[in-house]
């Protein structure tokens, strides 16, 4: 049986402990914070993230608390025109097999840490930063901050965009800044009037800015994000940020997108990251998974998906795999996700300055662009991305 160390607790991380732990591994997660927890906003999870969920045997548990969504909905962020609308009902569920829903963070991680704290070959260790490692050979070496290293038959890179595990195995030095400020907040439902709850995603599109709402925890929190491509050139994560700054940074929006701006109180700020695709994923025994991997700006909403399709495509790969496999089969799993997620982080770079954020002839040709397109030509248009079946995947059965 193959014991098998993961960097990092986020969502990436505990999905795959949950796949390899099903697939009879023996798992250790080493999370650096001293707590494992998410963050208190939303995100979206499109079917492809619903069918993982379900692999995993935590579907049941998200739904729970997901808010099944009406729409997706492109809006003009100055007139309030709807420029496209994508329905999300019956007819989009049959096609794609599961529903597109909203959650909180908090809910999704919470789900999937009780299934890992249920399961018997599961260890979880917060507190325990990886600093690097030395393939030695027939195993891994794993070196902790504190504490003595130790040996595993396969270490997973799971640590996020700042990945230490990445930073020894590709050495592509930071995350590329990309200039675009996000501010976050989550309202109750209960302070948002009544003519303000839409049971969507709605997408207010401006020039050089967007702003994103949808209700989340059971419907009982509205959840805010709004971006502006300002040119920030230093990263920063969840500093907190005054109302008046946040108000101040979108005088042209239309009265109901400012509305729903004016209802935010706590926000934080973080200036977006994400890194160019690469092809080093793995390096004999160590492999990255999630935003480790292929971090991409939030706009196509599918970097948390892309984390549990990988936890069902790494199980799948390592089940009954023999330890002088392991190389072998990580190669594989890299092989498998990276058309697909480099084609996810290049799609979410396009969908920012050619579908939320252009001004003047661009946002005309954008709006012809998408007044083309029948609500069929929109599901066409996600199919690759929501259609797909992780547990669909080709996987090899020996050596
Ligand atoms: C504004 C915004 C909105 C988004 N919306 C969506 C959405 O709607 N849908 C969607 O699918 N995705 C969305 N995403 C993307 C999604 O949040 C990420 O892709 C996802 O959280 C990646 O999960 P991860 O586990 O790979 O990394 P992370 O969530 O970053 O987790 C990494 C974990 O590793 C830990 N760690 C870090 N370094 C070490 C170390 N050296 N040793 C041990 N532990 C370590 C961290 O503390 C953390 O717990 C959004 C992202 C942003 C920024």
């Amino acid at each position: 049986m193959l014991n098998i160390a993961i960097a990092g607790g986020g969502i990436g991380g505990l999905a795959a402990a949950l796949a390899c732990a099903r697939a009879g591994l023996t798992v250790q997660v080493l999370e650096r914070n001293p707590d494992f927890t998410e963050l208190g906003a939303g995100i979206q999870l499109a079917p492809n993230a619903f069918r993982a969920l379900d692999l995993l045997g935590v579907a049941e548990q998200v739904r729970a608390s997901a808010v099944p969504v009406d729409s997706l909905r492109l809006l003009d962020a100055h007139s309030a025109a709807t420029l496209a609308e994508l329905p999300l009902g019956p007819g989009y569920r049959k096609r794609f097999g599961n529903p597109y829903a909203v959650v909180h963070r908090g809910d999704l991680h919470a789900a999937l840490l009780s299934a890992c704290r249920a399961h018997g070959r599961i260890t979880l260790l917060a507190g325990t930063e990886v600093t690097g490692y030395e393939n030695t050979g027939g195993s891994v070496r794993v070196l902790p901050a504190r504490g003595r290293a130790f040996e595993a038959d396969v270490l997973i890179g799971a640590d996020g965009i700042r990945s230490k595990v990445r930073a020894q195995l590709v050495g592509d030095g930071g995350p590329r800044v990309s200039g675009h400020t996000i501010h976050r907040a989550v309202v109750p439902m209960s302070d948002v009037p009544p003519e303000l709850r839409w049971n969507s995603v709605n997408l207010w599109a401006g020039a050089g800015w967007h702003l994103v709402h949808y209700p989340i925890a059971r419907g009982e929190q509205l959840n805010l994000a709004v971006t502006r491509d300002d040119g920030a050139r230093r990263a920063v994560a969840g500093i907190p940020t005054d109302r008046d700054t946040v108000l101040s940074g979108f005088p042209d929006a239309h009265p109901r997108a400012r509305r729903l701006l004016e209802l935010g109180g706590n926000w934080r700020t973080w200036v977006l990251c994400d890194r160019a695709p690469t092809r080093k994923w793995t390096e004999r025994r160590v492999s990255l998974i999630g935003d480790a991997a292929h971090p991409m700006l939030q706009y196509a909403a599918q970097g948390a998906c892309m984390a549990l399709e990988d936890a069902v495509v790494l199980g799948r790969l390592l089940d009954g795999c023999p330890p002088e496999d392991v190389e072998r089969r990580l190669e594989r799993f890299a092989a498998l996700r990276q058309e697909r997620t480099a084609r996810a982080q290049q799609v979410s770079q396009w969908m920012g300055h050619a579908l939320y954020h252009p001004s003047g002839a661009e946002a005309d040709a954008r709006d012809a662009m998408l007044s083309s397109l029948s609500a069929d030509g929109l599901m066409d248009a996600v199919e690759w991305l929501h259609a797909h079946d992780a547990g669909d995947v080709p996987v090899p059965v020996h050596p």
